[in-house]
């Protein structure tokens, strides 16, 4: 059996004691979120997608981990067999490190390795994956004619079926790889070290819990760190907070005495200390605008990236509206929503309804991270910036007065700041929009357009409140 895999061999990287618990307590592991989940689905889609590249492979998935070794050894057996020119998710295992490669593709006596990323961009990570694969190949003695990262074509334009050669671009890492390999090759052997030790190493929490990714053993190492401690503020870098924390500096009074009087970083300890948030008001008052609330009305749209592109004209990740919900004066039964759930290719429809509507009103209230006003120029909803001058987006007003509270380090979102306002109140289940706008299962109708106006009517409320 295999020691290290692609996601141990990174996870190690990150930090050797989420491998070692990864490996030996793997039960210690936080949920996986639900935004995480969907974003493995989307990469899984694409993957299958690039397969029409090089049509007719066998598909080498393991139905089960207990398979691995079999199929290591029926991917070498394909090989060496001359009817088989292409091969999906081969397995090899090399010095106790497994891999699975997206597609290998024979060339004359020599063979093509090729990784499929759902992105429009290739990063370092992705390079480094690719030096790990190219190790256990090169170990496995797969005679390489080229090693590539095929990814997504942002000018692509979809136009009938979808056209795969266009869709997907690719890059020759083969010299990058080959010149990593000695790198990857001691910490494959500092990491099967750390699998071998009889105890996790000591290894203090520190910058690596959320760099690059969120661990998922945080619950289980930050279990002593209290909730309200100074390591969750957000108007220090975690540098600087680490920095201070192994330097001795592990209550919220000591850190107090590192930071300036009346500053950001003392009020959001006092928030944390007194656990509740913490907002310049004389920021937050400057930039509301005069709304009247018998004229405005709330706006949640609902937009989707699909990575595929949908329907003509389209290209990857292009942004769709796929639902809205307009809460006003004007609206029957105070709130108007439209959606295209059963049928993506209608998202346009929107526009000339959104248009008619937000027609009604002097302004129009928003919360989201995303600039409103650029999705409502962009799709031609509103026509310039004057009328642009319309939109009140919550969330970036709430930003720009430094609006903090310990649950804002995991993310400025609505839910968070709604759990900051209203802490007695019992949260709706957004997470179920999410799982569209990242192209996840699709939701019940019924329960996405109930999130939807769910959401509206917090933003509402948690306007109402500040504006008081
Ligand atoms: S939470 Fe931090 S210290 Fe713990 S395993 Fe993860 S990265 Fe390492």
């Amino acid at each position: 059996m295999h020691i290290l895999s692609k996601s141990t061999y990174i996870k190690g990287m990150q930090c050797p004691k989420a491998l070692y618990m990864q490996k030996k307590h793997p039960y210690l592991r936080d949920r996986l979120s639900i935004e995480q989940r969907a974003i493995f689905r989307r990469g899984t889609d694409v993957g299958i997608l690039a397969h029409d590249c090089y049509p007719g492979g066998l598909d080498m998935s393991p139905a089960s981990a207990s398979q691995f070794p079999k199929k290591a050894a029926e991917t070498m057996e394909n090989m060496n067999n001359p009817s088989v020119n292409v091969m999906y998710e081969a397995v090899f295992q090399y010095n106790d490190t497994l891999i699975m490669l997206d597609m290998l593709v024979r060339d004359g006596d020599r063979w093509t390795a090729i990784e499929v990323k759902s992105s429009m961009a290739l990063s370092e990570t992705y390079y480094n994956d690719a030096a790990l694969q190219y190790y256990v190949l090169h170990g496995c003695r797969v005679p390489l004619s080229d090693f590539k990262l095929m990814y997504l074509n942002g000018d692509y334009c979809k136009n009938g079926p979808i056209d795969v050669d266009k869709l997907f671009r690719s890059e020759s890492v083969l010299e990058y790889v080959k010149l990593r390999e000695p790198f990857v090759e001691s910490n494959v052997e500092r990491l099967k070290g750390v699998v071998a030790l009889p105890h996790a190493p000591a290894i203090p929490i520190g910058t690596q819990c959320h760099n690059p990714y969120t661990c998922d053993f945080i619950g289980h190492c930050w279990k002593k760190v209290p909730q309200n401690s100074f390591l969750h503020m957000t108007a220090l870098n975690d540098k600087v907070l680490f920095e201070q924390y192994h330097n001795g500096i592990d209550t919220n009074a000591k850190m107090l005495e590192r930071v300036p009087d009346n500053s950001v970083e003392t009020y959001q300890i006092e928030a944390l200390e007194s656990n509740t948030y913490y907002i310049d008001y004389k920021i937050f008052f400057n930039v509301l605008p005069k709304i009247k609330l018998e004229s405005s009305a709330f706006l949640n749209l609902l937009l989707y990236r699909p990575a595929i592109p949908e329907t003509d004209g389209m290209k990857p990740y292009q942004e769709m509206i796929l639902a809205f919900a307009l809460k006003g004066a004007h609206e029957a039964e105070g709130q108007s929503v439209w959606h295209c759930f059963d049928d993506h290719g209608k998202w346009k429809e929107a526009i000339p309804l959104l248009i008619e509507k937000i027609a009604k009103y002097e302004k129009i209230v928003c919360f989201t991270p995303q600039n409103t006003t650029s999705t409502l120029l962009r799709h031609e909803i509103i026509h310039n910036q004057s009328v642009a001058d319309k939109v009140f987006n919550l969330f970036e007003a709430l930003e720009a007065a430094h609006f903090y509270h310990a649950r804002i380090k995991n993310g400025f979102t609505l839910q968070h700041v709604t759990q900051a306002v209203f802490p007695e109140m019992e949260l709706f289940e957004h997470s179920r929009i999410l799982m569209n706008a990242l192209g996840g299962d699709f939701p019940d109708t019924e329960l996405a357009i109930h999130d939807l106006c769910t959401e509206n009517e917090t933003v509402e409320r948690i306007f109402r409140h500040f504006c008081k």
